[in-house]
């Protein structure tokens, strides 16, 4: 089904590379099965014999009316039940398309409908769509043109909040900035964490003189005479490590189910030497800045896209700063996420010494898979805020400015 769609450069390009995948979506994760496609599983009876033994009741109340039941894993090896050993679906082979469930028929996709018009992203935890987003620089090139759907698109519906044309504003002046390669990406999300900051005051309508239009365009200005530069020198001064030690004390205690994202914790541990022990301290805090300078800085001067476009891609499918009625709070997660992802880069690449394209490709995909079917995030966020750490301030002491 092919319908008009905004969507980035990479989601035109995106193809599933099937059996040739190096880590395919059918394990580790419960797929729920929508109630229509349920209804076919039990009622047709060339899919009754099929699909009676693979399907498990969901009991989970919040999760029930949306996904009634689960499809099984196996229990000895983690993989979706339905899986061939070739890494196919036997359920697709036999059944075509048209049998599979909303969810195994979107993934990688994220529908949103904002008014009549569909927005598509992917989701990073697909390694194809990992490695399109690291490998383009062009990857987020947005362009509005027809797009070939799933069979059953699951749209989530962005509602309408309140100061429409001024968040569509924002988000506009936000990719903008972020893709302003002139400068360190570092810098571009400091720039834009400040822009959110005064653009929550202008959306509580505490400053009715100002309007977003000429807010961004002030923001622009300042960042072409380079007025942020100062402010950033004058941040790094009293960079206390604190936001650091939070995450590095959180990923300490994670214990992920997924194993892949479990082997990347772990090297990024023993890159940092962290034991669990004890709490990590200045010593790590110190590896990270020798990750950062040896590795990760280095990497960033080649390929500065390849992070920039993962955020990006966050903010378009949150549809930041639409769909939040608290902007400084969704940008916190887009933020927080990002810092994540560096930390674990740091770690892996002190752990291996070097640090590369495959390297991010890899982690990116499993921390995609990893972070979205765990509560790390939620963990993470919740520390801050007992610290008050989640604010501007504490989030550019963490970048690395100069
Ligand atoms: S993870 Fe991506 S490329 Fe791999 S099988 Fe799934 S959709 Fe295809």
């Amino acid at each position: 089904m092919s319908h008009d769609a905004l969507a980035p450069k990479y989601v035109r390009k995106f193809q599933c590379t099937g059996s040739k995948c190096p880590d395919n979506c059918c394990h580790s994760w419960n797929v729920g099965v929508d109630p229509e496609t349920l209804r076919g599983y039990r009622t047709n009876p060339a899919l009754i014999a099929v699909m009676q033994d693979k399907l498990i009741d969901n009991y989970d109340l919040k999760t029930k009316e949306s996904s009634p039941a689960y499809i099984k894993l196996n229990p000895q090896t983690g993989k979706c039940s339905l899986q061939e050993e070739n890494g196919l679906c036997s359920l697709q082979k036999r059944f075509g398309e048209d049998a599979l469930c909303a969810t195994c028929d979107n993934y990688p996709r994220h529908y949103k409908m904002l008014g009549n018009d569909i927005t598509v992203t992917l989701t990073e935890s697909c390694p194809e769509v990992a490695k399109l987003l690291i490998d383009d620089p062009e990857a987020m090139e947005l362009s509005f043109a027809p797009l070939e759907l799933s069979k059953k698109p699951h749209a989530s519906i962005i509602e309408e909040q309140e100061n429409y044309a001024d968040r569509y504003q924002l988000l506009q002046a936000l990719l903008t900035l972020l893709r302003h390669r002139n400068i360190s990406l570092e810098m571009r999300l400091f720039i834009a964490g400040l822009l959110v900051q005064r653009a929550q005051t202008l959306l509580e309508g505490d400053d009715n003189e100002t309007s977003m239009q000429d807010l961004c365009n002030l923001y622009f200005e300042l960042t072409n005479q380079g007025y942020f530069q100062q402010q950033a020198r004058e941040l790094q001064k009293t960079n206390d490590g604190a936001l650091g030690l939070v995450i590095l004390n959180v990923l300490v205690q994670e214990k992920p189910n997924q194993h892949a994202f479990k082997e990347e914790l772990k090297k990024a541990l023993d890159g940092l030497q962290i034991t669990g022990k004890r709490p990590a301290g200045e010593e790590q805090l110190n590896k990270l800045k020798e990750a950062w300078k040896k590795h990760l800085k280095p990497f960033y001067k080649k390929q500065s896209y390849a992070l920039e476009n993962l955020v990006v891609n966050w903010l378009i499918r949150d549809m930041f700063p639409i769909q939040r009625q608290n902007i400084q709070d969704g940008w916190a997660s887009i933020f927080v996420r990002y810092l994540l992802l560096r930390t674990l880069s740091s770690g892996i690449a002190l752990q291996q010494k070097s640090f590369e394209k495959q390297d991010l490709i890899r982690l990116t995909y499993r921390f995609g898979r990893g972070v979205t079917h765990s509560s790390l995030m939620d963990k993470l966020m919740l520390e801050l805020a007992g610290k008050d750490l989640k604010s501007n301030v504490a989030f550019a002491r963490a970048l690395h400015l100069n």
